[in-house]
């Protein structure tokens, strides 16, 4: 049973005030839910990690960091390791995300050394791949995709796979409101997961969860996270509020797999 997993990129907002602000209100919308039957995640900017770990507590709600660097330590000006994301309470870091590799350069090479880098400190990745709106009108999807997860987990074993988390993410949907269909959603993450079981075997492949990210809202969550292929959606804009992510958290709650 692959457990759905909810996660809030926060990209590079919220100060260190409005970031508490955010995980209080959030904590006090979820207890109204009493059980968590979805694993949630928050990943505000490396400021506010000390900060929200505190809030979240023993709530049962997982921190995790926007971005890695793999070396454990040195003169890495800027840099921060997965030892000090561990100290500041991360279970999960998010590699690879699109706007790392569209302004920062990040190529599936780095992003491979910073899956490695997290699994061998017991930080648990969660791996963005997808195509850009040029690359689906050519017909590149699935080719993009191939390029994505095997460069991306390459050299990575069975039995380390399955601590990754992939998030699909189309970047034609990211911040746009442009939401893929569920059917243009699923037919990926299908891919996705026969590529896995190509690469490794389908007790692995069925073992690893995939999100879905781009422009999910609350109207549009159930229906995603209903398909069999999607585990759950890494949400950026609608996870800066405490309403509608909790909303989002809500409706993939709903969904019985
Ligand atoms: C993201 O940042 O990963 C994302 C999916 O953003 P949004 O939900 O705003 O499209």
């Amino acid at each position: 049973m692959r457990k759905t997993i909810i996660a809030g990129n926060w990209k590079m907002y919220k100060t260190i005030k409005e970031a508490i602000e955010l995980a209080n209100g959030l904590k006090r919308e979820l207890f109204k839910l009493k059980e968590l039957s979805v694993e949630v995640v928050l990943c505000p900017p490396f400021t506010a990690l000390a900060e929200v770990s505190e809030v979240i507590g023993d709530s049962g709600i997982q921190l995790g960091a926007q971005d890695v660097y793999w070396e454990k330590e040195g003169a890495f000006t800027g840099e921060v390791s997965c030892s000090m994301l561990l100290d500041a309470g991360c279970k999960y870091v998010i590699v690879g995300h699109s706007e790392r590799r569209q302004y920062f350069h990040e190529t599936n090479e780095t992003v491979n050394k910073k899956v490695k880098a997290a699994l061998a400190c017991g930080l648990l990745p969660i791996m963005c791949v997808g195509e850009t709106l040029a690359e689906r009108e050519k017909g590149l999807t699935f080719k993009v995709l191939d390029d994505h997860v095997q460069n991306g987990l390459k050299d990575i074993g069975a039995d380390d796979v399955t601590s990754v988390v992939i998030a699909y993410e189309p970047v034609w949907a990211i911040g746009t409101g442009k939401t893929a269909t569920k059917e243009q959603a699923e037919d990926a993450q299908k891919y996705i997961r026969d590529l896995l079981a190509k690469m490794y075997n389908r007790e692995t492949a069925d073992e690893l969860r995939i999100q879905y990210g781009g422009s999910v809202k609350p109207e549009n969550a159930f229906d995603l996270v209903a398909q069999p292929d999607i585990d759950g959606a890494l949400v950026g804009g609608a996870s800066l509020r405490a309403d509608s992510f909790s909303e989002i958290i809500r409706k993939a709650s709903e969904v019985v797999k």
